[in-house]
C-alpha cells in the first residue's frame, strides 16, 4: 500500500478505526497508527497531509510535539463517556502552540459513548475534508464540544498562555 498520502489517525485501534471509516466516507484515504508505533518510528507519520490525534491534547506529549515540529497540521478528535470534542486544529505559526494546548487541556473523563464516537468521527472527517480542500480551518485555536449532560454545541477557544514566548505561538 502506498504510504504518505493517507491521513494518519493516531490512537487506540477502535478509536482510530471509527474516525478512519468516517474519513473514507468523505473520500479520504487513511491509516491507523498506534501511539506506540508512532513514537518508536517517527518516520511512520511523516508525509501525511494531516495528522488526526484521537486523544486529548497532552495525552502523548512527545508525539504531539514531534508532529508540531514537523509542520504537519494536526486535528484533535476524541470522546469519553460524557464529552466529545473535535479540535483544535494545530498548525505551527497559527494559533496557540502545542505547549499552550497542553497547559489548557482538561481531562474529559473515561470511557466512550457510542453516540459521541459517531459524532466525533463524522465531524472530524468533515473538518479534515474541508481543511485539505480549502487549506483553512475555523478550528485553529478553537474546538467544538458536545456534553451529554448539557446538550448543544459549544465553541471552545484555546488561547496562547501569557508569556509563552515560543516563536510560532500566536495569541
Ligand atoms: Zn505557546
Amino acid at each position: 500500500m502506498e504510504t504518505g498520502r493517507e491521513l494518519c489517525v493516531v490512537g487506540r485501534t477502535e478509536r482510530a478505526t471509527a474516525i478512519g471509516l468516517a474519513l473514507a466516507s468523505v473520500g479520504l484515504p487513511w491509516r491507523a497508527v498506534s501511539p506506540e508505533v508512532a513514537l518508536g518510528r517517527p518516520g511512520v507519520v511523516v508525509g501525511s497531509p494531516a495528522l488526526i490525534w484521537a486523544f486529548p491534547p497532552g495525552r502523548h506529549p512527545t508525539l504531539e510535539t514531534q508532529g508540531y515540529a514537523s509542520g504537519t497540521c494536526a486535528v484533535y478528535a476524541h470522546w469519553s463517556g460524557t464529552v466529545a470534542e473535535v479540535g483544535p486544529v494545530l498548525v505551527r505559526g497559527s494559533g496557540p502552540c502545542v505547549a499552550c494546548l497542553f497547559a489548557s487541556a482538561a481531562s474529559n473523563g473515561r470511557g466512550g459513548h457510542p453516540a459521541l464516537r459517531s459524532w466525533v468521527a463524522a465531524w472530524a472527517a468533515l473538518q479534515c475534508e474541508a481543511l485539505l480542500r480549502t487549506g483553512s480551518s475555523e478550528l485553529i485555536g478553537a474546538s467544538w464540544r458536545w456534553r451529554l449532560n448539557r446538550p448543544g454545541l459549544d465553541l471552545v477557544r484555546w488561547r496562547a498562555l501569557p508569556g509563552c514566548g515560543a516563536r510560532d505561538c500566536q495569541p
